[in-house]
């Protein structure tokens, strides 16, 4: 039987594609970005982690936590049919993110099935880090892709994600090249996706693809700082302020003036 590995649920997602969405985060991630701001999706194998209980700031006791939850296919589907009503009367649907999907391909692709059976709307969230084959297995399953471009230097983007962006350029022009809907997430990271260079880079690559109409900005949030020392590992952005919607609106009215569709946040 199919199983996978997943690390949260969220219901009422509402920046994740159209509509009131279920988005399901799968545990595993082979890139190690700086400003991730979900490290506990790094490993693909479950975690226990310990978490003080609190009564205002005086921890009162510790408990036991599991990152990372089995679920069967069966399992996923009762949980999307609880918020199918909410898909209908918004036009939402069911976003796989991560962690990286397409790293648990078989159960990513069994689910995207299973919806499409249903005639509900699904989105991919990826960093576009896999094989390509990948992409094919899920394309018929997969209305829109949500496709993160952080970095065009390949050397900056080793150095900030741990991986080269050859692989993820040239599957964003295959993809394109399917007609596909697709919807880019560029993350606005202060002094290192933000920079003149970097954004001159996108904007000069996005020209060449035709079936991109959409970007959404997402603003780097400082806000997994505790996630980090809960899980033992390094955050490369701490004391990095939080950026507003406010401090990318000139990138959004650039990037319309361009023709394109630009969202902040999501
Ligand atoms: S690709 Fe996404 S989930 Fe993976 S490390 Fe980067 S930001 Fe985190």
């Amino acid at each position: 039987m199919t199983e996978g590995l997943i690390f949260d649920l969220k219901r009422f997602a509402l920046h994740d594609g159209p509509g009131i969405r279920l988005t399901v985060f799968m545990k595993g991630c082979p890139l190690r970005c700086w400003w991730c701001h979900n490290p506990e999706s790094f490993r693909n194998d479950s975690q226990v982690l310990e978490r003080d209980n609190k009564i205002g700031d005086r921890i009162v006791g510790t408990q036991l936590e599991k990152i990372g939850q089995t679920f069967s296919i069966k399992t996923l589907a009762n949980e999307i049919e609880k918020e199918i009503v909410f898909f209908d009367e918004s036009g939402g649907g069911v976003t796989f993110s991560g962690g990286e999907p397409l790293f648990q391909l078989e159960f990513v692709k069994t689910a995207l099935k299973y919806c499409k059976q249903q005639d509900i709307h699904t989105c991919l969230d990826t960093s576009g880090f896999a094989p390509f084959s990948a992409f094919e297995d899920i394309l018929a399953e997969t209305d829109l892709f949500l496709y993160d471009l952080k970095l065009m230097d390949d050397d900056e983007h080793k150095s900030y994600t741990g991986v080269s962006n050859r692989i993820i350029l040239d599957n964003l022009k295959r993809l394109a090249n399917t007609g596909k809907k697709i919807t880019i997430r560029f993350p606005v990271i202060p002094g290192i996706t933000d920079t003149h260079h970097n954004i001159n880079a996108l904007v000069q690559m996005l020209a060449s693809i035709k079936t991109v109409s959409k970007i959404s900005l997402l603003p780097f949030h400082n806000i997994a700082e505790t996630k980090y020392q809960r899980l033992g590992i390094i955050n490369q952005m701490k004391g990095v302020k939080s950026l507003t919607n406010e401090d990318l609106k000139h990138m959004q009215s650039d990037l319309q003036s361009m023709g394109y569709e630009v969202s902040i946040g999501g």
